[in-house]
């Protein structure tokens, strides 16, 4: 008896004293931001239709979680991301428990599966999930990294600094903004290529790589824009004038073509900003499809899917930047091994040495500060 009672006592208290969280309420904001004068990658225009979504779930503990969701693009992304979170997201999280966030992951994949999961679908799913791990870490008192299990508590980080612009055949603005880079002091910045000629390219890769220095990485971004031809004649290139990276060359759902790309070049591909959940990293990593995979914390999904797939990716030796910055993703980067890089961009107040240190607020540090 004294056995069984030394034994079961301790679970007994724990659950007494294991209040069970409730969530109670679902709210969002809505904005949509004036145009600004656009930017363009290979692929897109960006600035001219902007807006974010921003998440709030509530609890009984008067704990709110946090989350928000840009577009850089696409006019009535927001609204119908708005409508997915009121209408489809909310019946099904209501008095849920947030400890669970992998239940509640399976509820909303039974649950909006007719609308299938990727797209603005996995947004909802993805800003839900993050909002919960905000509430867990609150709740523990803990900053999300600290509470996953860290591995790091700090990032290195580039900026994505190198875009084209209206008006800059001579590559002036161009040219001003990765100064800015270097001079805010990062050891590494993207640029985009693709959108003209291949001599087009090597000048923009020449002139970044003269502002940089020796000692500073670049990385380029094709944005989708290549065939598979294309994509190795201009690679070689790439490879031969040494930039670290090789981001998107082709659309990302030729995963072959991603294969066949990764067989033949040395120098490392990255993708993965455009891929929805794990199965399809599983599938890009099958095939061995890239050196570096890049979720996206709105279409790869929420915390919860990013572990799995930082794991996926860690038992196959392949690396993980982050697509995009800021608190939400160096909560989930410094609990990975594998992860190398932070997108980022502009000045960073936490950075030393190239690198950012992790926050350390409890939960995700997205509360909005009221000024
Ligand atoms: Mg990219």
């Amino acid at each position: 008896m004294l056995r069984r009672s030394i034994l079961t006592l301790p679970l007994a208290i724990a659950a007494q004293q294991r209040k069970a969280l409730k969530i109670t309420a679902l709210e969002t904001d809505l904005v949509i931001n004036p145009p600004r004068k656009p930017n363009y990658d290979a692929l897109q225009t960006l600035g001219v239709h902007s807006g974010t979504v921003t998440l709030r779930i509530k609890t009984d503990a008067g704990i709110t979680g946090w989350a928000s969701s840009n577009f850089g693009a696409v006019e009535g992304g927001p609204k119908v991301l708005r409508a997915i979170l009121e209408e489809e997201v909310k019946p099904l999280i209501l008095n849920q428990d947030p400890a669970f966030p992998r239940k509640i992951r399976a509820d909303l994949h039974r649950g909006l599966q007719y609308q299938g999961l990727s797209g603005i679908t996995q947004f909802a799913i993805a800003a839900t999930d993050i909002a919960i791990w905000d509430i867990l870490g609150k709740h523990a008192n803990m900053p999300v990294w600290r509470m996953l299990g860290a591995a790091r508590d700090r990032m290195p980080v580039y900026s994505m600094c190198g875009w084209y612009y209206d008006n800059d055949e001579n590559l002036s603005q161009y040219k001003a903004q990765i100064e800015k880079a270097l001079s805010e002091g990062y050891r590494a910045i993207k640029i985009k290529t693709g959108k003209y000629s291949i001599q087009d390219d090597e000048r923009r890769i020449r002139l970044a790589q003269d502002l940089a220095g020796k000692d500073r990485r670049i990385m380029l971004d094709a944005n989708q824009v290549f065939n598979r031809n294309e994509a190795m004649r201009r690679g070689r290139l790439y490879q031969q004038m040494g930039v670290f990276w090789y981001e998107e060359p082709l659309p990302p759902q030729d995963m072959e073509g991603y294969a066949e790309l990764a067989r033949e070049l040395d120098v490392r591909i990255a993708t993965g900003e455009n891929l929805y959940m794990k199965y399809q990293f599983n599938d890009l990593i099958q095939r061995r499809g890239a050196d570096i995979v890049q979720p996206d914390n709105r279409r790869a999904g929420g915390v919860t899917e990013w572990l799995e797939i930082a794991a996926i990716a860690d038992a196959a030796g392949i690396s993980l930047a982050s697509h995009g910055g800021g608190d939400v993703n160096m909560n989930m980067l410094c609990a990975i091994p594998n992860a190398i890089y932070m997108e980022t961009g502009g000045p960073q107040p936490r950075m030393i040495n190239g690198e950012v240190t992790a926050p350390e607020s409890p939960g995700m540090s997205t509360e909005p500060k009221l000024k």
